[in-house]
């Protein structure tokens, strides 16, 4: 397998892909080990972790150049994922104690009822690559922490950093059979869903979490999703600071790329501030927006990570001007070497347009004006995803009703684009099925078990 270099295409280095074979043997010595990981207390597992998180700050240089080279993300925001990472893995350590110790929920005369939280046993993490560290740590630190073995496949286009992660973890004291990196593509995720796996945690597309659920459905164990998402930001007639809030959703849409899962992929805008918003949007846009080569310092946006996606983006932006849309800025691939295409702002869009119905993944936003809250609700709603909503609003009683309304699993109000490990992230539709980060998201590499205890 070649790791290439999306910023001019070049091949980084050549791996040697897991077989069905491989696999399964590191199935074999992970279920053998995991017993004696789990009879561990969780202290003495979260104090390993501990040291985890402590080396990837001392290494974080040359993990972000590593994240770089293979996604293309600018150093700057490589640097801030590992950092967000160990925010993350911060959580787990204070936190995982406090929701894996068994809990007492019912006490009388002679009986006492209790919940206990077993491990799972050896669990499968099949990632992605936009955020490797972010999607990784939430699955990943958590099993371990709670007792499980973990299998984990690095999307390929992230398997330096996936091989990174490893290597860290190993040396802070996870032993070398509770987490085996599993090498490849679609291949070496099929190899895990052919193993019977105590569950399965998946982060990418749709169609693929689809298949997987699919798949795993007739083994009775878990399985996780979190996938795409069509994430709208309404701004609504009760606002005064129309900069602010253009800047939020420049960087919405357009930070990592636009390669969210909680990107802003579609924007609406009051008719009272459509035109005044507009302006105010491109202000932000021309002053944020520096693309270039990602080592570069200062740069915001660089070359897409995989270059099908260019295709995608393309076919969405032709589409729109088709139907009538208008462009402000980009609409094509950028004419240097690597996968780069220009950020592209569309105004004037509507629902019969690919760009506000299908997940764009990468710098390309389309803006709609419409009537009113109803129409904004309407329209937000108008979606197979459900990952995050957000509303603009001065005033906390104007965005509320609205979000209330809203069918995903995060709202935000005066926010967007935003991941916090104290509430669950969690989709609905097709934008996945469970929880990941908070208590939810620690206790969903167990399976409790209740005692009934009679004296
Ligand atoms: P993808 O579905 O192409 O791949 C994800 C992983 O699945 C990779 O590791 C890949 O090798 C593996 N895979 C592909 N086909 C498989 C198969 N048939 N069997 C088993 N494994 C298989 O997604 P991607 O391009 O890596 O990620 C982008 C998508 O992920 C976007 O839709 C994005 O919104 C979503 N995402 C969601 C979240 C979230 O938290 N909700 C976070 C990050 C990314």
């Amino acid at each position: 397998m070649q790791v290439i270099n999306p910023a001019n295409g070049s091949v980084i280095t050549t791996l040697t892909e897991d077989t069905a074979a491989s696999a399964a043997k590191k199935y074999e010595t992970a279920k053998a080990a995991q017993p004696a990981w789990a009879a561990r207390s969780v202290a003495e597992r979260v104090a390993i972790l501990e040291k985890f998180y402590h080396s990837l700050e001392a290494d974080i240089q040359s993990l972000a150049a590593t994240l770089t080279s293979e996604v293309g993300k600018p150093l700057g925001q490589s640097r801030g994922e590992v950092n967000g990472a160990r925010n993350r893995i911060r959580f787990f350590l204070d936190n995982s104690e406090k929701w894996l110790k068994a809990e007492t929920t019912f006490e009388t005369e002679g009986l006492r009822e209790v919940i206990s939280f077993e491990p799972l046993g050896v669990i499968g993490n099949i990632s992605a690559w936009n955020y490797p560290y972010l999607v990784g740590v939430n699955v990943f630190v958590p099993a371990l922490i709670a007792g499980n073995a973990v299998l984990y496949k690095p999307s390929e286009f992230a398997t330096l950093t996936g091989i990174e992660i490893g290597k860290h973890l190993h040396a802070a004291g996870v032993p070398a059979e509770i987490f085996q990196l599993v090498i490849g593509g679609k291949e070496a995720g099929q190899a895990l869903l052919d193993l019977p796996l105590d569950g399965y945690f998946f982060t990418g597309s749709y169609a693929t979490g689809k298949f997987i659920y699919e798949a795993v459905a007739p083994k009775m164990v878990p399985c996780q999703l979190e996938l795409g998402g069509k994430d709208p930001l309404y701004i609504s007639a009760d606002n005064s600071n129309l900069a602010k809030v253009a800047n939020a959703g420049v960087e919405g849409a357009f930070y990592n790329n636009g390669q969210s899962c909680c990107a802003v992929e579609r924007i609406y805008v009051h008719e009272n501030l459509y035109d005044a918003y507009l302006e105010k949007f491109m202000e932000e846009f021309d002053q944020m927006i520096k693309t270039g080569d990602p080592t570069e310092e200062g740069v915001f946006i660089g070359p897409l990570t995989r270059e099908a996606q260019i295709q995608v983006l393309e076919d969405q932006v032709q589409d729109a001007l088709k139907k009538g849309a208008r462009l402000l800025a980009g609409g094509k691939r950028m004419n240097r070497p690597g996968y780069y295409f220009e950020p592209t702002v569309l105004v004037d869009v509507d629902h019969t347009m690919k760009v506000m119905m299908d997940e764009s993944f990468g710098p390309v936003i389309g803006i709609q004006k419409v009537g009113s809250d109803d129409e904004a609700v309407k329209l937000m709603l108008d979606t197979e995803y459900g990952l995050t909503s957000a509303v603009y609003a001065d005033h906390e009683e104007n965005a509320t009703p609205i979000l209330e309304k809203m069918n995903s699993g995060t709202v935000y109000w005066n926010a967007c684009d935003r991941v916090s490990p104290h509430v669950p992230w969690s989709g609905r539709g097709h934008s996945g099925i469970g929880a990941t980060l908070s208590y939810l998201g620690i206790r969903a590499f167990t399976k409790p078990k209740a005692w009934h205890l009679r004296k």
